[in-house]
């Protein structure tokens, strides 16, 4: 399952960061998705849930930025939205069209709180 390893490789990336910043329980992840990348969002939610068990992003809320895609015409220089994945530009009818937004796939941040050993 593809949504599996990329939750499982975002999840790897919190742990390290969070470790690094002295973060010990993660409260909030947030995730900025493109839907060219064709990954099932209720899917990465349960990959989710099974990835921060006995982790320190246990009780941690996942948002996810779904971005809908856009694209960049290079003849005519518009920007617009690709409500239907075809790439053409709709102001020139031109076929050379970069896309700019929906292939997005990161962590764009995560709240947590630093416990102390005195608090335990
Ligand atoms: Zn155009």
């Amino acid at each position: 399952m593809h949504e599996f390893s990329v939750m499982d490789s975002l999840m790897k990336l919190l742990v390290e960061h969070a470790d690094a910043s002295g973060i010990t329980r993660v409260t909030r992840v947030r995730l900025v998705v493109g839907r060219l990348r064709g990954l099932d969002l209720r899917q990465l939610r349960g990959c989710f849930e099974i990835l921060v068990e006995d982790t320190l992003a246990k009780d941690a809320v996942l948002d996810i930025e779904s971005v809908p895609p856009a694209g960049h015409c290079r003849t005519c220089g518009a920007d617009f939205a690709i409500p239907d994945y075809t790439l053409h530009c709709p102001h020139c009818g031109g076929g050379e069209v970069d896309i700019t937004k929906g292939r997005e796939l990161h962590m764009a941040s995560f709240d947590g709180i630093r416990e102390t050993a005195a608090d335990a």
